[in-house]
This record gives C-alpha cells, sequence and structure tokens, in this order.
C-alpha cells in the first residue's frame, strides 16, 4: 500500500468524463460500469441501507476494488457477519470511506491482517494501524469484491462517512456516482384511519395506476374515508437503467391542497438513529407480509433526524363536504420525481375506532416495570414509538424444561425500540445447575431460543431483548456437535480443512454464539468462520510443514458446554 502505484493515469476517457460530474470528484470504488443493488437509506430489516451496494461485473466474487481519495487505511475488520472483511479509509477531506464483504485484502494487508490473527490468536479481528502504516492513493487498488459477512451476493458494500462523528453520509449525494434518468415507481397506496390519539385502527390499500409522464393516480380519483382523520402510506421503489433491482427513493414530499404537510430526504442516518426505520415503515406489514412502506407522518416517538415536518405534520383531517388534494412525490438523488394525485373525504359512513386489548399501558416516552409471579419486566423510557398497549400473563409450566412461571408478554407486534431487561427468579433452578440456565423464549414451534442470562446482584436471572414472547428460564447442558466436512488422516493434496459446527438451541439477543478454538501440535492455528454455512476452516501455509501433526478444535456455546475434536493428520 505504501508504495504509489499511479493507477488514476490509467482511467479511462469514459471514466474521467463520469467523474468530473461528480460532486464528490472521486474514483469510483470499481472500475466497471456501475449498477447498484442497493441504495442508501433504502429500508432493510431494522435499519436504513448506511451506503450503496454496488453490482459485481459478472454475478461472481473478484473485481478489483479501489480507493476513492487518497488516505491511509485506519481500520481493518475481519468478521464472520456484518460488514466481512472490511476497509475503512480516512482521507484528508474529512470523509472516510469504506468498503465492505471483501473477498481479499491486497496482499500487503493480508499478511499484515494474519500476522495480527496469530497474535490475537483470532480469526476476528478489529485493527485500527497507525496512520503512517498504509497509505493510500487515490484510485489504488486495495482488495477484491466478495461475499463475506452478512452477504448474499458478491457485491461491494459502499459508505462515505463524516470522519469525525462517524455518520453515514448518502454517496449519490446530488447525482453522485452513476447518472439515471428512470424516476420511481409508485406502487401502492395505504390508508390509515387515526382515533383521536393518532393510533391507526384500520387500513385500506389502493393500487396504483400508471399514468405515464411520472405521474400516478388510483381508480376514481376520490378516496372515501370512514374517519376524522387519516395518514398516508405509500410504497415506492427506485428503478435505475440497465438494473431490474427495486432500489430505495431518496426522497419524499406530501401536499395537502398544495402545501407541503411532511417531507424527508436521505442525506445522512446516524448508526444510533438508523432503528427508527421501524417506526418510519409500517412495521406490521413487514412482518406479515415483508412489505415496505414509507409512512407520510411522524410516529410521536420517532425520533430520526430525516423529516421536515410542516402545519399538519402529515396527518389529514377530513371533511364530508370538501375533498382534500393530496400529492405525494418521490424522488431518487438524480432529481427524478413521479407523483401521486388524488383526492380524499370522509365518508358517510364512520368505521368506529377500536382499541386493542391490553392490561398494561403508559406513556411512550416514560420508564415502566410490570411484574408477575417470580418475574420483573423493566421497560426503559422510549422503548415504543407511540404509548404500548401491553398484554401480560403468566402461566405455571409443568414440562421437564421449564424451570420458572412462564411470561407471555405480547404488544400486537408494535416494534420495540431500546432492549428491555427480563429479570426471573432461580430459586426453581438446581445450584449445581445454576450457570447452565438460561432465559429462553418459546417459539410457536416449540423451539427454544437462548436470550442470554446473567444472573445479577440479587440473584436473579436477568437478560435484555428487544422482542415481545413467552419467557421462561430453561436449561442448556447440550455441547455443540462438530462434523468434518473436510478432513482425514492423510491431508496430503488438500488446501483446506473444514468442519461443520452446531448448536441445538439457537440464540439471539443477549446470547452469544457458537465460540472456537484451534491448535495444532499444541499451538494456535488460524480457522477462518463462514457464519452463512455454520463452517469453519484452516487454508494450509507453511505454518504447517509436511509430517504427522496433532490437531485440536474445541467448540463451546454460550453456557460453556464444550465439545472437543482430537484426531491426528499428515501434511
Ligand atoms: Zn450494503
Amino acid at each position: 500500500m505504501t508504495r504509489a502505484i499511479g493507477l488514476v493515469i490509467f482511467l479511462s476517457i469514459a471514466a474521467l468524463l463520469a467523474m468530473s460530474s461528480d460532486p464528490w470528484d472521486m474514483h469510483p470504488p470499481v472500475k466497471h460500469k456501475i449498477l447498484l443493488s442497493g441504495t442508501f437509506g433504502e429500508l432493510r430489516t431494522n435499519h436504513f441501507h448506511s451506503g450503496i451496494d454496488i453490482k459485481s461485473r459478472k454475478g461472481t466474487v473478484g473485481d478489483p476494488v479501489y480507493a476513492a481519495w487518497e488516505g491511509h487505511i485506519s481500520r481493518i475488520a475481519v468478521k464472520s457477519t456484518g460488514y466481512g472483511n472490511a476497509l475503512y479509509i480516512d482521507h484528508p477531506n474529512g470523509k472516510t470511506t469504506v468498503y465492505a464483504h471483501l473477498h481479499r485484502f491486497e496482499p500487503e494487508l493480508a499478511t499484515y491482517i494474519k500476522e495480527q490473527q496469530y497474535l490475537q490468536e483470532s480469526y476476528e479481528v478489529n485493527l485500527y494501524p497507525d496512520s503512517s502504516l498504509f497509505s493510500v492513493e487515490k484510485g489504488e487498488q486495495i482488495g477484491l469484491m466478495g461475499n463475506s459477512g452478512r452477504s448474499f451476493g458478491p457485491h461491494l458494500h459502499f459508505e462515505i462517512r463524516d470522519t469525525e462523528s462517524e455518520v453515514p453520509l448518502n454517496p449519490l449525494h446530488k447525482g453522485a456516482i452513476i447518472s439515471d434518468g428512470t424516476a420511481p415507481q409508485l406502487r401502492e397506496l395505504k390508508i390509515d384511519y387515526m382515533d383521536p390519539d393518532h393510533r391507526t385502527f384500520h387500513q385500506k390499500k389502493y393500487q396504483t395506476i400508471n399514468l405515464g409522464k411520472r405521474r400516478y393516480k388510483i381508480r376514481g380519483d376520490t378516496i372515501l374515508a370512514g374517519a376524522w382523520r387519516v395518514g398516508t402510506q405509500i410504497k415506492a421503489y427506485d428503478l435505475m437503467e440497465g438494473a431490474s433491482n427495486l432500489n430505495g427513493i431518496y426522497a419524499m414530499e406530501l401536499r395537502v391542497d398544495d402545501e407541503m404537510v411532511f417531507s424527508f430526504s436521505m442525506d445522512s442516518i446516524s448508526f444510533d438513529d438508523t432503528r427508527y426505520l421501524n417506526a418510519h415503515i409500517d412495521y406490521l406489514d413487514r412482518i406479515r407480509n415483508k412489505s415496505y412502506y414509507h409512512r407520510g407522518y411522524r410516529l410521536p416517538g420517532n425520533l430520526i433526524q430525516i423529516y421536515r415536518e410542516q402545519g399538519e405534520s402529515g396527518i389529514i383531517k377530513l371533511y364530508k363536504d370538501k375533498a382534500r388534494k393530496v400529492d405525494i412525490r418521490c424522488s431518487d438523488s438524480d432529481g427524478n420525481t413521479s407523483t401521486l394525485l388524488f383526492w380524499i373525504k370522509r365518508a358517510e359512513d364512520m368505521r368506529s375506532p377500536s382499541t386493542p386489548s391490553y392490561n398494561f399501558r403508559w406513556s411512550w416516552d416514560q420508564a415502566e416495570y410490570v411484574s408477575q409471579a417470580d418475574a420483573e419486566i423493566h421497560f426503559p423510557e422510549a422503548c415504543f414509538y407511540q404509548d404500548p398497549l401491553i398484554n401480560y400473563g403468566c402461566a405455571q409450566d409443568d414440562s421437564d424444561e421449564h424451570f420458572s412461571w412462564s411470561h407471555d408478554i405480547d404488544n400486537h407486534d408494535d416494534p420495540i425500540h431500546k432492549y428491555f431487561r427480563v429479570e426471573i427468579d432461580m430459586s426453581s433452578v438446581p445450584d449445581e445447575l445454576r450457570d447452565k440456565a438460561i432465559i429462553g423464549r418459546c417459539g410457536d414451534d416449540g423451539q427454544i431460543t437462548n436470550c442470554g442470562a446473567q444472573i445479577n446482584e440479587s440473584g436473579k436471572l436477568e437478560t435484555h431483548v428487544r422482542s415481545m414472547g413467552q419467557y421462561a428460564i430453561a436449561i442448556d447442558t447440550t455441547p455443540p456437535t462438530i462434523k468434518p466436512t473436510r478432513f482425514r488422516s492423510s491431508m496430503t493434496g488438500l488446501r483446506s480443512m473444514r468442519f461443520a459446527i452446531s448448536d441445538d438451541l439457537k440464540t439471539s439477543e443477549s446470547a452469544r454464539g457458537l465460540n472456537y478454538r484451534a491448535t495444532v501440535d499444541g499451538k494456535w492455528v488460524l480457522f477462518e468462520r463462514d457464519a452463512k454455512s455454520d463452517q469453519i476452516f484452516h487454508t494450509f501455509d507453511d505454518r504447517i510443514e509436511k509430517g504427522v501433526h496433532q490437531l485440536r478444535l474445541e467448540v463451546w456455546d454460550d453456557r460453556m458446554n464444550k465439545t472437543v475434536f482430537k484426531r491426528s493428520f499428515t501434511r
């Protein structure tokens, strides 16, 4: 990396032309034609997408990846999930670029990373090299595009962050990186009927009709809604030339009677705020139908900074005699805009609001705790986006699997923003099993998920979770399974050895997944991990010489139940 290669001179004329219209004045992170499978701010599971996803040239790993500007490598992360192999470069312009899911790092970096992995005896590392160690030129190759971490198909996840705050910015800002002449598609409109507390009690969906020239309508033009006030939601995608991907839109504006009442734009979204996605979308539709809508109004506990609200804040009052004109405009970051226009008025037949059942209710911005039988459940303030309506019941469970009452806590599938604490009395757990006790969540299929466990100062078992469900103490004494998938006593001719590792219990929330450690002849060896296939593998290098060796592989779970695989092999 320190050797500065004048790659910039080799740029094609086309790339230079493309760069001249780029407000970032950046070297594109790849040299092939940039097509996107993801835009900034796109709606994803529990988060807004923090970068752009650049497609590989042919759907395979290995396309070279280049530094956007000059700078130095400030962070290298290797992880079996999340960003996988990721590079962070700090630039003199105050920005940090991030290149994630890489297949390989440049050889000089790869050597350094491996040294660090052996030093720390860990495959997963998070390295912050000194700023003098790896300087890069603008346009210098830094690695190869890949599919590592939580990636399902070769692509480059590329981010631009403000170095100081680490807040991701929209790389497509003002038509940068790609130019696209296709306007967003507005697929579906949803009308939320709201009660006086602005809680939705009924919804209706309307298919849009594409009139051409970026204009959309609904059948009949005027909606009759049996409610005093409504909110809108829109399902919209951005399409781009040359790709069939349904990408996220950049901005939305809602006008009522020609006055702007609500809008958002995806310019920057901090990681602290990204979970507000669940308030921005219709969470219920996401979990039931995997459908993502943008709300045209803000829930009270949604504090993300992407909205500009004016006047009525997006909630529309309805009148019987006067139809209100509504237009919804969605744009991509190149400024291509589509508009849906319709009218809405109050129907003669009103639908009466119904409140879902609950036995606990409080204000969303306050902390609260609820308690029954042997448990206490503590919710921090602003744990929900609107006042929670909670059904909480408990039952004495006589199954052998449970060592406490079973606590069923439900909030009608409203999204939960913060972790809340579940504390259960441990007195039914035999002494010798105390460190094997977990707080389990019982699924509809009867399967228990380990949600973590810690014995607190008052001797109770506690954990922090972000899901409702049925919680009880369970015991985990089952060790993990190790299955050789590429291993034999003679490893001659094989480039790697490989094992599948698995456990009987799923883990989630605050519970740790499987951990492992491998040694050859008593010395730690690097086993990489692919979380998607639950496999770990060692690729032979000159650290293991020809001859007979002793492999010892240990795998353990959250409760320290351990399995050891010991075998000799020749190389
Ligand atoms: Zn991505």
